[in-house]
């Protein structure tokens, strides 16, 4: 008989942007199955979830992989949040997910800021003033230029030895910012596994004095924000070879601004301002390579005869990429194909 730690994750209630929690369960020689998770409970009233008097919440399990901190007997459970009658919380964003037959293929490229809480700075920053502007710092290798790799190096292998599909990382524009992706066939998959991601790099974090600063524009000035970049196809896009497909797709997101905006992270008027290789935030333009617009069609996917994909380029690093699919989905099909 092996004790097993199974880590319940869950998003609280915090607005506008939501955080993990999560609490551990002993559980006897646990299969390592989402099926054989059961349910779980937990104080609503601690989360933002719900009012004193009526504290419960449910966690239903939706994903597991193993727990590459407490391997061999620990797992993580990424859960989704239900009322005490087992509805979607109003929280819940993957539930809103419409996309049951995983048409849907998702690519998330999460950027954030490791944060120094003692200078209240991005790592390498000087304690007064700025570094060097930006310029070298861009997949950088070398001191003073690519500043905190030992946690980017452990976040790494302690996704990929959880089975997370990351394709890639690097170091971003501002010093001490970085990036990982992250694929899945699915959008609710795609989502899991960024916040899969999200919690092995807090806890990674924690090991060295450091945290994640995950606001999309955590310095002021001329320095770049963080995105969440959604590269996103169905089996159209994929397979349509028809640029007038593209063109209705991209247009249909054009009247419905404010559904994205509102769901694509706080603050990202900070961020999306027209400079930093960002559109504006109130327009909307699409273009073939183009990192100045709201959507940019790769050159790969014109290359391939408009096989492909898109990329929504607004989603910022803080949005929760439930959401964000969600809104992506909902928009896709809405398109007035030719
Ligand atoms: P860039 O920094 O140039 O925008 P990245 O290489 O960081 O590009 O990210 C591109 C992402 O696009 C990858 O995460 C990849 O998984 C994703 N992607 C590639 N093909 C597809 C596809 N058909 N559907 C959805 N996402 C895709
Ligand atoms: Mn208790
Ligand atoms: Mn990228
Ligand atoms: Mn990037
Ligand atoms: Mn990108």
């Amino acid at each position: 008989m092996t004790k097993c730690k199974l880590e319940y994750i869950w998003l609280d209630g915090y607005q506008p942007t939501q955080s993990l929690r999560s609490k551990t369960k002993i559980v006897k020689d646990f299969s390592g199955k989402v099926e054989d998770a059961e349910q779980w409970s937990f104080d609503g009233s601690s989360t933002e979830q719900a009012p004193g008097g009526s504290s419960d919440c449910l966690l239903k399990p939706v994903y597991v992989c193993p727990d590459p901190d407490r391997l061999g007997t620990g797992f993580l459970v990424m859960c989704e949040v239900l009322d005490h009658e087992g509805n979607p919380h109003r929280t819940n964003g993957r539930a809103t997910i419409n996309d049951n037959d995983d048409d849907f293929w998702f690519g998330f490229e999460q950027e954030y800021t490791i944060w120094n809480p003692d200078t209240q700075k991005p790592v390498g920053f000087p304690v007064e003033g700025f570094p060097g502007p930006q310029g070298p710092y861009y997949c950088s290798v070398g001191h003073g230029k690519a500043v905190g790799r030992e946690i980017v190096e452990e976040h790494l292998e302690l996704c990929l030895a959880a089975g997370l599909n990351v394709e890639g990382i690097n170091a971003e524009v501002m010093m001490g910012q970085w990036e990982f992706q992250i694929f899945a066939k699915g959008a609710a998959l795609a989502g899991d596994q960024i916040w899969m991601a999200r919690y092995l790099l807090e806890r990674t974090a924690e090991k060295f004095d450091m945290s994640i600063n995950w606001h999309c524009k955590p310095v002021q000035g001329d320095w770049n924000g963080s995105g969440m970049h959604a590269n996103f196809s169905n089996t159209l896009l994929r397979t349509c070879g028809s640029k007038e497909v593209y063109d209705a797709i991209c247009q249909a997101f054009e009247p419905r601004i404010k559904n994205h905006i509102d769901v694509y992270g706080a603050d990202n008027d900070q961020r999306l301002t027209g400079l930093h290789e960002t559109q504006s935030i109130d327009k909307f333009s699409y273009g073939v390579s183009d990192r100045g617009a709201s959507i940019r069609i790769p050159i790969v996917t014109v290359q391939n005869g408009w096989k492909g994909y898109l990329e929504d380029r607004r989603p910022a690093s803080n949005a929760d990429p439930y959401m964000v699919a969600s809104a992506i989905i909902t928009t896709v099909k809405s398109a007035k194909l030719p």
